[in-house]
């Protein structure tokens, strides 16, 4: 038996008897291959389950993305993050019927022309829908490898090439979908960040990191550097309205629904950043500032403290498609930030 079939066959013996029953594993429908990619990207598989079904019974087909406005792309991603992905997606349907009858089409170069089709999700729809021979990396195909070859350095984009070398050889020449997924899973079940479970491992007799006992100083961690951002939000009531704003379409979060405010500069008030943020954004003044409550909500780059209050704005505020008074029925049809999104269940409880 060769070195590269006994790899190969190790690991996918080890997924087929081990492998976690997932929704999109069940199937090689190469839509719902790609939604789930794209949901997987930066997510965990336990927050993506209810947000895939809930997507395939609003969306069973590109079509239904396609002719489905953005707004309820967004709101049915709604605490998802990386909204430019259900942004991508919605473009990418629109292409596809466009230009491909609502399929995928499985020739790379045409993928790639796709927003958001990066060589990963290229990779991911090609080898798992269609069954293609292409390589995949994500972290956990990155971390697993790095460690099989003794990598040293952090998990980043330029360990990539020895990496694809080594998929290359190793990489059988048919039933890719479970080579790719196999390595996925060892990464996400048994060659973890942390706490690897290197005893139940079915390649470690070809792990060069296990063989040296370095598996755990492989990847170098990288430092994270969470920012603390502190901002200041207006709760502005007209009847049972309250007024909410559209975050412009192109920064972060952009196309999400929010209550006003902005960040309050160092040493300044919150109710002081709040007046001028009411004043800068919507030129209104305010009065009767009242404390509602402080969420404190978590990125992956950065933790928002918001402290929240009630206001009576001093003249009208005009409205337009971008700004609105709506009712709290109306807004839970809106896609807005986390932040905003809890603010507005407590609204729905108390009695501002
Ligand atoms: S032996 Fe340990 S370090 Fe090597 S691939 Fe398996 S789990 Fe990872």
């Amino acid at each position: 038996m060769t070195r590269k079939l006994l790899f190969a066959k190790r690991l996918m013996a080890w997924y087929r008897a081990h492998a976690r029953d997932l929704p999109w594993r069940r199937t090689s429908d190469p839509y719902k291959v790609w939604i789930s990619e794209i949901m997987l990207q930066q997510t965990t598989v336990n927050t993506v389950i209810p947000y895939y079904q809930r997507w395939l019974s609003e969306f069973p087909t590109a079509e239904h993305v396609a002719k489905a406005p953005l707004r309820k792309v967004l709101r049915l991603w709604q605490g998802l993050g990386y909204y430019t992905r259900a942004k991508n997606i919605h473009k990418s349907a629109k292409i596809l019927c466009a230009s491909y009858g609502g399929k995928i089409p499985d020739d790379p170069q045409e993928l790639k022309e796709l927003p958001g089709f990066g060589p990963y999700t290229v990779g991911a729809v090609l080898s798992i829908a269609f069954d293609q021979r292409q390589p995949i990396i994500d972290a956990n195909v990155r971390r697993v490898i790095m460690r099989v070859l003794a990598l040293k350095g952090p998990a980043e984009g330029s360990q990539d090439k020895k990496i694809l070398a080594f998929l290359d050889r190793e990489m059988p020449d048919k039933d890719l979908r479970t080579f790719n997924q196999a390595l996925m899973e060892l990464g996400a079940l048994v060659c973890r960040n942390h706490n690897l479970l290197c005893g139940v491992c079915p390649v470690k007799p070809q792990c060069s990191a296990y063989k040296k006992g370095i598996q755990e100083i492989i990847p170098q961690p990288k430092k994270k550097i969470i920012k603390d951002i502190h901002a200041a939000v207006g709760i502005l009531r007209r009847g049972d309205k309250y007024f909410v704003q559209k975050r412009p379409s192109g920064g972060l979060l952009g196309d999400l629904w929010e209550f006003p405010g902005g960040k309050i500069e160092n040493g300044e008030l919150p109710t002081t950043a709040l007046r001028r943020e009411l004043k800068e954004e919507l030129n209104v003044e305010v009065k009767n500032l009242r404390h509602l409550m402080d969420l404190k909500h978590f990125y992956t780059q950065f933790r928002v403290h918001l402290r929240v209050f009630s206001c009576d704005p001093l003249s009208d505020v005009r409205t337009h498609k971008d700004r609105r008074w709506l009712t709290v029925g109306h807004l839970r049809k809106y896609p807005m930030p986390s932040g905003s999104a809890r603010i507005l269940d407590r609204l729905a409880r108390i009695k501002v």
